[in-house]
């Protein structure tokens, strides 16, 4: 078999089955290449559209988009083992987002600033062709966040999903000409990262990347982005604190979807659930008991709570955190073909192991003890990552307090919520660099132009 990497293909496997579901040509540098062109010659043209013509069309985008949520749902279950609830949620994210980023185009206003012998005036103006990578466990909501608001903003974008997930991308792009929108405008490709991912990184003519995925790459992506000064923004791992304090309304405090949503595959994920002291043995029985009673199986059958890992590669990579005999809390998973591993907690790690600080990205969370709120503080932020994470008590001045100090780009009181896409999302530290969504999102896909305009007449 030719090493995944190198081949010109890419197969498309269903996590739960481990079936071939389809296979796509991957892209090769030469195809971005050409992509990349087409797409500078569509955004020429896309930028003098007025304002209210782009949105008219990103809102018939969106009613397409709307029109074919079952299929998308089905195809995101499909290629990614995702719950059909939870898919159809994302393709209403997708088609939400479209309309939000729509009502942008026609609001990017500029300022008027007070200077001397004339007047001062700025303008947001599209950067060019945008290059959004994805990660393959959110595919279609992160291809729609970073592609849809630069649109809006009259840019061109170039998508390259991931390798195991590239089919509702490239049912977006084929939605997105039947809405209206002109040729090249929103191009997918399929491809590798190491070839087609650097390619698009590493074009002149791309003006921006958008990067989601692990640290490690976004690492990667940044250095290649800094040789040509191109801004990118870097949405990368997690690990994120759920604080439950003694006071706290325990049982909501501990859902263990908190962290087993998506399989756990979702960088927002509460795997560190911090715990004070004197209920801790109460918050282990009520989890003992919660993830006893998961439903792990088929992604498509709505009783289902759970679904499968995304490949074999994840869940070798699961499992390996994980070592025969841990202590730890478990529920119980399917056998046979399909990614499986069951919901665990993991009882008998020190804050500082590595099943505590490294993002796990599957099912797996620990559960660590502490004292009073400078320790939970502590605990909270002693991490390379800064996504997310729960803050649970009934003190309001408590909550505030903690809020101000986790270092965190997304954090919820009493709640595990983190994404809505008309408020900013991105994280401190490792996360990240950058925000998407939220009421900037298309500010984002701009540069800003200062323009004086003398008004001294002619010397008499
Ligand atoms: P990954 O970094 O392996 O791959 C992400 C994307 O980058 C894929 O499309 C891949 O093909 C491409 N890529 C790989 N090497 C590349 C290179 N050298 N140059 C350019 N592109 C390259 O990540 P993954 O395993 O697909 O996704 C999981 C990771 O994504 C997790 O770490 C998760 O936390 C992170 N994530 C972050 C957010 C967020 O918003 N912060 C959201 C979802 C996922």
């Amino acid at each position: 078999m030719p090493d995944q990497d190198q081949s010109h293909e890419l197969q498309v496997l269903d996590p739960a089955t481990e079936e071939v579901v389809a296979t796509v040509p991957a892209a090769d540098a030469g195809d971005v290449h050409r992509a990349v062109e087409r797409a500078v010659a569509a955004q020429r043209a896309w930028a003098t559209t007025a304002p209210a013509d782009r949105a008219r069309l990103l809102r018939r985008f969106a009613d397409v988009v709307d029109a074919h949520l079952e299929e998308l749902a089905h195809l995101e279950v499909r290629e990614a083992g995702h719950l059909l609830g939870n898919a159809r949620w994302e393709a209403g994210n997708a088609r939400d987002l479209l309309l939000y980023a729509a009502g942008g185009a026609e609001r990017l206003l500029g300022r008027q600033i007070p200077v001397p012998g004339g007047w001062d005036v700025t303008f947001l103006e599209p950067l060019g062709v945008v290059g959004v990578i994805a990660p393959w466990n959110f595919p279609m909501p992160i291809a729609g966040w970073g592609s849809f608001p630069a649109l809006a903003a009259g840019n061109a974008v170039v998508l390259k999903p991931a390798e195991a997930t590239p089919l509702t991308a490239l049912r977006l792009a084929e939605l997105a000409l039947e809405a209206g929108l002109p040729e090249h405008l929103f191009q997918v490709l399929p491809g590798h990262g190491h070839t087609a991912g650097r390619a698009l990184v590493d074009h002149p003519d791309v003006a921006k990347i958008v990067f989601t995925g692990s640290t490690r790459t976004g690492r990667e992506v940044m250095e290649r982005c800094a040789r040509h000064t191109k801004p990118v923004t870097l949405e990368l791992g997690g690990k994120s604190p759920n604080v439950v304090f003694a006071d706290a309304d325990l049982k909501a405090a501990v859902d263990p979807f908190s962290f087993l949503d998506n399989s756990g595959q979702d960088c927002c994920a509460r795997t560190r659930i911090l715990v004070q002291e004197p209920v801790y043995d109460e918050v282990r029985e009520l989890l003992a008991k919660a993830l006893a009673a998961v439903v792990v199986g088929d992604p498509a059958d709505e009783r289902t709570q759970m679904g499968p890992l995304i490949s074999r590669r994840q869940l070798d990579r699961v499992r390996s955190y994980v070592p025969e005999g841990a202590p730890a809390l478990r529920g119980s998973a399917p056998d046979g073909p399909g990614f499986w591993f069951p919901p665990t907690v993991l009882t008998g790690e020190r804050h500082d192991s590595d099943a505590a600080r490294e993002e796990i990205f599957g099912p797996v969370a620990v559960l660590l003890p502490f004292t009073d709120e400078q320790d939970a503080i502590r605990l909270a932020n002693d991490t390379p990552y800064g996504l997310s994470g729960s803050i649970w008590t009934r003190d309001v001045g408590r909550a505030l307090r903690v809020s101000q100090a986790v270092r965190a780009g997304n954090l919820s009181v009493n709640s595990h919520s983190s994404v809505r896409y008309w408020t900013p999302f991105g994280g401190f530290k490792q996360s990240g660099v950058g925000r998407e969504l939220g009421p900037d999102a298309l500010t984002a896909f701009t540069e800003t132009k200062n323009v004086f305009i003398s008004t001294e007449g002619p010397a008499q």
